[in-house]
């Protein structure tokens, strides 16, 4: 268990807090989604109700280590100032000593914003003065930037090896659930996994085999396991190269018990287009000149039954080319499914979580991960590189 905020005293002290604000945002830079920012609502006013001075530090956007005014953290400051009710100062230069006059001048319960972290080269290289820099700002570091826990930066990574270091509530939670899915599940505990990058996947199968009865494989990934037991794929999307890996995983998983869903049939298409032109293919037997695009109905009716009994679902991943409206069906029926189940249902991933979104159904969900990358390598049965620098306690 990791020491969170709640285990140290932080009265009077000076807290930096990685927090994700990278939200998305219209051409008038006026915020669309301000979920990232409401998610760190408890532990900003845990932190000000407890008297510490409150450092916010986030990054938005891609600027590349490059002063970029359209993805400045201002209309981030002005909606989390709103939220609160409560007025926050604005540091635009972490480097410049006006930095340092501003949190000097912070009382009890203040909050000050620094502006976006990656307008400097040195955050993504994790350039070690950089980190001493963050570092000398503050008394205690608060790691509360789930999604960016997979990456090694100088704000979420660095700073937190010089520092005493806690987690907050948003990432204290991800953990929780996380483990709670992976060591203590309730089962049937039924994986769903789908998407492109089979080299992604592959690690998450093989961590699951211990702890899951079933994985129902959807998405572009299904085809290298359809080649890889002698099925024709037609042109639909491969990885040759993880061919004899895909066959091992199929009979480890057959020596576990686990039963392994590959879908039984398939939408495919002529071309790679919204408007190209469909057929229904059983698994193994595409014409050569179609590509699978979609999951076919009888799959979807064989893994709504599996989803039916489930008690523990894990999902990451579309069922097919959900972006095209012509194949998103797989994808959304499951979407409906794994809402409708009364299991733990953990959904990780930008895809499934933008599915099960545009079907208002996302309150059903026990837990949408706040982390893609993030919650990949904690499926995949490794360990977060920046919440392994936090104390235990
Ligand atoms: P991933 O990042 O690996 O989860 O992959 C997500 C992407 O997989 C989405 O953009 C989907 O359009 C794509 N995808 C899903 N099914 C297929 C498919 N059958 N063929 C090609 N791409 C697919």
């Amino acid at each position: 268990m990791k020491k969170t905020i709640r285990d140290i005293d932080v009265n009077g002290k000076r807290c930096l807090v990685r927090v994700d604000y990278n939200v998305p945002m219209n051409a008038e830079l006026k915020i669309v989604d301000d979920t990232r920012i409401v998610a760190t609502l408890p532990t900003i006013n845990y932190l000000v109700d407890h008297g510490a001075k409150v450092i916010l530090c986030s990054h938005l956007g891609r600027p590349n280590g490059q002063v970029n005014t359209k993805l400045s953290l201002r209309p981030v400051l002005a909606r989390l100032s709103k939220l609160l009710n409560k007025p926050i100062s604005f540091a635009e230069d972490v480097l410049d000593k006006s930095t340092d006059e501003m949190v000097d001048r912070m009382q009890n319960g203040d909050i000050l914003m620094l502006e976006n972290i990656r307008f400097y080269k040195q955050e993504d290289e994790n350039d070690p003065k950089f980190a001493k820099r963050l570092a000398d700002l503050a008394d205690i570091y608060v790691f509360e930037a789930f999604a960016t826990a997979h990456r090694k930066h100088a704000s979420t990574y660095g700073v937190a090896s010089l520092l005493p270091s806690v987690i907050g509530f948003l990432v204290e939670q991800e953990l929780q659930v996380f483990d709670k899915v992976l060591n203590n599940p309730e089962h049937p505990f039924v994986a769903i996994l789908g998407g492109a990058k089979i080299s992604d996947k592959l690690p998450v199968i093989e961590n699951l085999l211990d702890k899951v009865d079933y994985i129902l494989i959807g998405g572009g990934m299904a085809y290298t396991f359809i080649k890889a037991i002698g099925g024709n794929i037609g042109m639909s999307i491969i990885d040759n190269t993880k061919l004899d890996l895909a066959k091992e995983i199929l009979d480890k998983a057959k020596e576990k018990g686990v039963k392994i869903m590959l879908p039984i049939d398939n939408v495919g298409a002529k071309e790679f287009s919204e408007d190209a032109e469909t057929k229904l293919f059983n698994s193994g037997f595409f014409a050569d000149d179609y590509q699978g695009m979609d999951i076919g109905p009888k799959t979807i009716k064989m893994f709504k039954k599996i989803i039916k009994k489930a008690r523990t679902i894990v999902w990451n991943g579309p069922l097919g080319v959900y972006e095209y409206d012509k194949f998103k069906k797989g994808t959304n029926k499951i979407a409906k499914y794994v809402a409708k189940s009364k299991a733990i249902s953990l959904i990780g991933g930008g895809d499934s979580i933008a599915a099960i979104q545009s079907l208002g159904v996302a309150k059903k969900v026990t837990h949408l991960s706040t982390g893609g990358g993030a919650s990949l390598m904690l499926l995949q049965g490794k360990t977060l590189p920046c919440v392994e620098l936090i104390e235990d306690i």
